[in-house]
């Protein structure tokens, strides 16, 4: 593993240092070392139509449990909604330290993981705009229930027919995580505006093992670059045409490196 280049280190360093409002925007690449593929994890066209034909409400509703089958168990395996194997790594640690030391610091993630909570980022300061991997729904637009989260849901009778089912209208349940044919507000649970408003506050975006190819790094670029907030891209790939701070490392070794700087007891 490469060394962090020490001019990107301490540029990240000295602009976080003295902004005070920030958002952390991030995705797969922080994910990856706690053993988890990221959603897109090849740039295989066919692997590509696959998750975006089946990734969509509308082949759910049509299918539920060939949906579940087919598309939820092969594009996140381990998720089985009992619970995932994977741990937070250093990477999520150090930013939980970062976040819990500095007020005017939140997340913005992609990922359904719930790897932030686990390493004990507070909920309020947590945005999972894509949802969870542990969270459900009702799909049945006119079910009392059709925006009310539902966890402790067991995907293992899937294979036998033994689909989760709404209580009270009897629907398929879906899990509660954004699907292609679908918009962040669709839920309340993804909690868009207040994500949002904590971008058109923000005088730093950072984003940390990003794709930048969903929905959600595009408008943090586009509320940054409205308000003149920095941009630092903590990624291997470096971010280009824009004007940003490049830290180009692996979310697990640049982040420990920021928190041991940023606070004074960072793990
Ligand atoms: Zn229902």
């Amino acid at each position: 593993m490469a060394a962090l280049d020490a001019d990107s280190l301490n540029a990240v360093i000295d602009r976080l240092r003295t902004t005070e409002g920030v958002v952390w925007v991030t995705g797969a690449g922080l994910s990856v070392a706690s053993g988890i593929s990221p959603y897109r994890k090849s740039k295989d066209a066919v692997w590509e139509n696959f998750i975006t034909d089946w990734g969509t409400a509308a082949r759910f509703k049509s299918d539920p449990k060939t949906w579940y089958q087919r598309f939820w168990f092969a594009a996140h395996p381990g998720l089985t909604g009992d619970g995932l194997d994977a741990k937070p790594n250093a990477g999520h640690r150090a930013l939980t330290a970062i976040v819990r030391a500095r007020p005017n610091h939140h997340i913005i993630t992609q990922n359904i993981d719930g790897l932030h909570g686990d390493s004990g980022t507070p909920s309020k300061r947590l945005v999972e705009i894509h949802g969870r991997h542990d969270t459900f729904v009702c799909p049945n637009p006119t079910c009392s229930m059709a925006k009310t989260p539902v966890t402790g849901i067991s995907l293992k009778g899937v294979d036998d027919g033994d689909l989760p089912e709404c209580d009270m209208c009897g629907a398929v349940l879906r899990p509660l995580v954004l699907l292609f044919d679908e918009y962040y507000d669709s839920q309340p649970f993804y909690r868009a505006r207040e994500a949002r408003n904590w971008l058109n506050d923000a005088a730093a975006v950072v984003f940390v093992g990003t794709s930048f190819s969903v929905g959600i790094t595009s408008m943090a670029l586009h509320a940054a670059q409205a308000s003149g907030a920095a941009i630092i891209n903590i990624n291997p790939e470096p971010l280009v045409d824009h004007d940003a701070i490049n830290l180009m490392a692996p979310a697990e070794l640049a982040l420990p490196a920021l928190a041991a700087q940023l606070i004074p007891a960072a793990p």
